[in-house]
Parts: structure tokens; C-alpha cells; sequence
């Protein structure tokens, strides 16, 4: 269409959403249980809530400082310190709308035409998009399941060239539920101290649902620290995504050129949810910790369900909320009306037939898997991986 500016042309609609809106559509007339959307089930802590209320009664109605308030900004600093060994001053951080919004600022700060932006495969649907759209040029090195979707330092010295601008990863990983351990990081960070101009961009956002211990960040490693952006939120480990509260700590300089993009972009994020962002940053830490342990004994759960089915290939994941089987060798098999191609396809037939929605590891550089989320109760997982098998049991 000729209205349309072309950098619309580069980029596509992300297929969690879609299938997010298929499967609510199909649920109209049948039973579907959706497994696609990366996204708690649980509601928002109530003390998280009465303190979005109290600041509405209070009078924090009005325009916030761009960056966020000061008292949210220390509240960061203090929870950067206390679980993560960081220390950054509140001029460092920067809150913004979501998650999304914090990487999308950074790479809108970074990102020139042609630059090169390192992205492990699988990734999450973002990263790719978000350089698109900055004209930069994504380069992906592809992760295996046999190194548990991690990558080692190797092949990414061998994806470094003079136009590497950026790195972007998630740990614990969506779709792969993969975390790299500190000793993993290390060795990532020991290539990037060889290499000064690259920027990191560390997407922590899976935090607090980690299933192996202490969550480990890229930033602990002093050689490469200011170059690393942590990118952080409320939404997943406080069950918080319609509040829309994100942040980044990074060094001055980066702090202060999202600050500036933000200013001209979208401003302050809601003061309302900051004033809950605060509540929950400084609060009870019990219900993050309950919401954890649901996710842990659902992952073994799905995983468990998932070795019941023959053909899968699956890692164990680590974090998130999500299992990531290689469905491949159900490539070339049909139910007697269709075969299956791919797993678009696979997908599209599980929908179909028993009405699970599930996400197509395409949306994730991963055109082998499919992304089953286990954000949802466990009589609806245990339901779905029943109809799951039947579904596949039936390809020959
Ligand atoms: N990063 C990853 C890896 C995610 O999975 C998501 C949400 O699905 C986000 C970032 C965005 O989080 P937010 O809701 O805070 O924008």
C-alpha cells in the first residue's frame, strides 16, 4: 500500500499473537486450551494492587520524570543490589512501558542502518523485528538441543565481524527455558572483552522463575560491565504484563540516550504502575517465590507428559515458562487428509483436531519446534498433553 512507510514491509506481526487470536476465535465454539501465550496466569499480589490504588486516592495522576520516579529508580538500584550483586546509581536506570519497550529503546539508541546485531536461535519473536525496523541486520547462530539451546563462545567469536554492533539474549530463555549458568557467561563475556565496540544486551525479564538455583547476569563480569544493558520488568516474576512496567540498568551514557529517546517517544511510563512497581520491588517476596513453585512442578509436569509422547526431542528446561520440543519427525506424516510440513503446520493440525494451541518454533528462528507455554493450571496441562498425544498418535 502506498501510504505505508516500507519499514512496515520488513517486519511481520508476531505468530504468539496470532495464534493467540486464532485459538481465542476457535474457542468460541469449542473447548481450547491455550497453551501459546507467554504469559502468568496468576493475578497481580494483592498488596501490588492496593498500592496502585492508594496512589490513585493520593493523587499520583499526573505526567511522571521520563526515566521514572526517583523513589522507583532507587527501589531498582536497591533490588539490582540485593539479588543480583549490581550496583548502579538511579541515573543508570531507566523505567519504560514493558520490557519490549526498554530493548526497543536500546536498540533504537545503538542500532545505525547495517549495523549487525548477534541473536542466538531460538530467540524470542522481538529481537529480529526490532533490528529490522532500525534497518540493522540480524545475524543468528543457530543453538541445538544437544547443547541445551546454549551458545558456547566459539561460534559466537566466529559470528563477530567489524560491523557487529550488538548482542541481544535472554537467560532463562523464552522459548527454550535454557539458563546459562555464570560459568557460561564468563566464557561469553571473555569474547566480548576482546571486542570493545560491541554492545550486550541481557534480557533478564525470566528472572525470578528459574528452577536452578541463583539467577546469574552477563553484567557481574567487571570487563565488560558498562557495555551491558540489563533488561528487566515486572511482568513475569510479579505477574504483572498489563501494567506495563520495564526498566534497564546500563552505564550513564546508554541511561541517558534512552532517557532522551523516551522523551520524545512515548514519556514517563503510567504513574500508577510505578507507584505499584515500587510496592512490589520493596515488598512481600512470598508470592513471586509461590508462583515460582507452581512453575517448577508444572515444568515437570509438561516435561514429564512430553517423554510420553514418541518422536519428541526435547532439553530440560531450566527457567521460564515454557518446554521447546523438536517436533521434526513428524515432518512428512498425515492424519489420511493433510501431511504435515512443518511445524506451522503441526500446530495448525493440533488446533484443529483437539484444540490446543501451541506456537510454531518459526516465530523463534527454530522451524524444527513448537513452543508449548505451561502458564496455566495443571488440570488444563495435564488435559492438553492428553489430546496432544492422541493428535499425533494419529499421524503415520
Ligand atoms: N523479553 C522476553 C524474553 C519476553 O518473553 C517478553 C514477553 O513475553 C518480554 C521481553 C516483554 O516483556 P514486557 O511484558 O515487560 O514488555
Amino acid at each position: 500500500m502506498q501510504h505505508l512507510a516500507k519499514r512496515l514491509e520488513y517486519i511481520n506481526e508476531p505468530q504468539t499473537i496470532a495464534m493467540a487470536k486464532l485459538s481465542r476465535e476457535l474457542g468460541l465454539k469449542h473447548d481450547v486450551i491455550s497453551l501459546s501465550l507467554g504469559e502468568p496466569d496468576f493475578t497481580t499480589p494483592k498488596h501490588i494492587i492496593d498500592a496502585a490504588k492508594k496512589a490513585m486516592d493520593d493523587g499520583f495522576t499526573f505526567y511522571t520524570p521520563v526515566a521514572g520516579y526517583p523513589e522507583l529508580r532507587t527501589a531498582i538500584c536497591e533490588k539490582f543490589r540485593r539479588e543480583n550483586n549490581l550496583i548502579y546509581q538511579p541515573d543508570q536506570v531507566v523505567v519504560s512501558t514493558g520490557a519490549k519497550h526498554s530493548i526497543m529503546n536500546a536498540i533504537m539508541a545503538l542500532i545505525n542502518k547495517d549495523d549487525e546485531v548477534i541473536i542466538p536461535t531460538p530467540y524470542w519473536v522481538s529481537y529480529s523485528e526490532m533490528v529490522k525496523l532500525m534497518e540493522g541486520l540480524p545475524v543468528f547462530i543457530k543453538c541445538t538441543v544437544e547443547n541445551d539451546y546454549k551458545l558456547d563462545p566459539v561460534n559466537l567469536e566466529k559470528a563477530i565481524t567489524p560491523k557487529t554492533k550488538a548482542f541481544i539474549f535472554s537467560s532463562p530463555c523464552n522459548p527454550t527455558g535454557s539458563v546459562y549458568s555464570k560459568k557460561e557467561l564468563a566464557a561469553l563475556a571473555e569474547v566480548f572483552a576482546k571486542y570493545p565496540d560491541i554492545m550486550i544486551i541481557s534480557d533478564e525479564i525470566y528472572e525470578h522463575i528459574n528452577f536452578s538455583g541463583h539467577h546469574e547476569s552477563i553484567a557481574q563480569f567487571e570487563s565488560i560491565k558498562d557495555r551491558v544493558i540489563v533488561v528487566n520488568g515486572m511482568s513475569k516474576g510479579y505477574a504483572m504484563t498489563g501494567w506495563r512496567i520495564g526498566y534497564i540498568g546500563a552505564s550513564k551514557e546508554i541511561a541517558q540516550a534512552c532517557e532522551k529517546i523516551q522523551g520524545q517517544y512515548t514519556s514517563g511510563t503510567s504513574s500508577i504502575s510505578q507507584k505499584a512497581a515500587i510496592a512490589a520491588l520493596n515488598g512481600d517476596t512470598r508470592p513471586t517465590a509461590e508462583m515460582q513453585a507452581a512453575y517448577a512442578r508444572r515444568k515437570v509436569l509438561v516435561t514429564e507428559g512430553l517423554k510420553e509422547i514418541p518422536g519428541l526431542k526435547c532439553n530440560n528446561p531450566e527457567g521460564a515458562f515454557y518446554a521447546f520440543p523438536d517436533v521434526s519427525s513428524y515432518f512428512g506424516k498425515s492424519d489420511g487428509n493433510s501431511v504435515i510440513k512443518n511445524a506451522t503446520d503441526l500446530c495448525m493440525y493440533v488446533l484443529n483436531t483437539v484444540y490446543v494451541s501451541m506456537v510454531t518454533g518459526e516465530a523463534f528462528g527454530a522451524p524444527e519446534n513448537v513452543r508449548i507455554s505451561y502458564a496455566t493450571s495443571d488440570e488444563k496441562l495435564v488435559e492438553a498433553l492428553k489430546r496432544i498425544k492422541t493428535a499425533l498418535e494419529k499421524l503415520s
